[in-house]
């Protein structure tokens, strides 16, 4: 038999592979078969399914008679559940039995060769899959076949919080195969205008202890609240989450709430403050003076120069502060306070 094995393609070790795999089948169903002409040896060879081959018997001396009779002898073996039996033919009795063959040469060389594959970087192929759809993917290690199928994930963003989708992928060719968990955050929402979220955690808005606003306990981690200071929202990052289809606990989770009153009014006090420290450097501002105390009502009483402009005053409060900024004047007095744009 030959078992040498020639290697041409791109991937030589997929195609040693595969021709390790093409001799290890050629054996199946394959045996040796011995053969008699009415009790006396008459030769051996190879049965392949209904098939007798290398047999140097001579069966008879017309040819056409000698198949027949090596087809009779070849489907009587296959078809036989025995190791051994005969068939009567114009008198004659052929007897054969049946020796198994050793496969476990064929059997190792597949192996060493799924090993060679296996420890090597030439590529192959992978099969991939979430809990629902799967996908080939072409890599070197399982390591690299997971980051590829990690990668390429494309999972809509998740209403509530932090999501966990499990990926496995795995090689026909060698057996490899590994999984992973891959964390599916929810889309950050806009902020307002143009900015970024700035997240910080005041204490008024976020409560908690005062050396540590909006940070709570959970489990063997934390659940962390703050706030942009542009628009309100909050940011929940729980670093003690859990995913309910593995149970396993210690993920980080996050998540997002609109404003409430709460961040609504912080927000407001911010903009004033920020327009307060600009009004600094400002000429046409005399004096100004904050008034925090209703919640509802929160402005900046603001004397302005006697040749300053109220209008002119509001543009350049809008565009050197925050387009939400109202100026106007309450029984002769100017206020400033932010407009209800949320
Ligand atoms: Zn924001």
């Amino acid at each position: 038999m030959n078992t040498e094995v020639t290697t041409t393609s791109q991937y030589p070790l997929t195609e040693a592979l595969r021709q390790a795999r093409a001799i290890r089948e050629r054996l199946e169903d394959t045996y040796k078969i011995s053969i008699d002409e009415n009790g006396i040896w008459a030769g051996n060879g190879i049965l392949r399914g209904t098939v007798i081959d290398d047999c140097d018997a001579v069966l008879s001396r017309d040819e056409q008679e000698q198949d027949y009779i090596y087809d009779a002898i070849g489907t009587a073996a296959a078809e036989s559940s025995e190791m051994s039996g005969s068939i009567e033919i114009s008198g004659t009795t052929w007897g054969w039995s049946l020796t198994e063959i050793d496969v476990s040469d064929a059997e190792a060389a597949v192996e060493e060769a799924q090993e060679a594959l296996a420890s090597s970087d030439e590529p192959r192929q992978w099969r991939c899959g979430d809990d629902g759809a799967s996908w080939t993917i072409t890599a070197s290690s399982v390591a690299e076949a997971l980051e590829k199928s990690n990668s390429g994930y494309d999972a809509p963003s998740p209403e509530e919080g932090t999501t966990w989708v499990h990926i496995s992928c795995y090689c026909e060719d060698t057996g490899e195969d590994g999984s992973t968990t891959l964390a599916i955050d929810p889309e950050e929402p806009d902020c307002y205008a143009d900015h970024e979220h700035d997240w910080l955690a005041p204490h008024s808005v976020v409560g908690g202890l005062k050396e540590n606003p909006g940070v709570t306990g959970n489990g063997g981690g934390v659940v962390m609240e703050d706030v942009c200071r542009h628009c309100g929202r909050y940011r929940v990052t729980n670093t003690w989450a859990q995913d309910p289809y593995t149970g396993e606990q210690g993920l980080e989770s996050v998540s997002y709430r609109d404003p409430d009153e709460a961040s609504k009014r912080w927000v407001e006090r911010e903009v004033l403050r920020a327009a307060m420290v600009a009004m600094d450097g400002m000429d046409e501002v005399v004096s100004y003076e904050e008034d925090f105390t209703d919640p509802e009502n929160q402005q900046v009483f603001v004397e302005l120069a006697q040749d300053a402009n109220m209008d002119a005053f509001e543009d350049a409060m809008v565009g050197k502060v925050d387009g939400r900024l109202i100026v106007s004047d309450q029984n002769g007095r100017t206020v400033i306070y932010v407009g209800q744009y949320w």
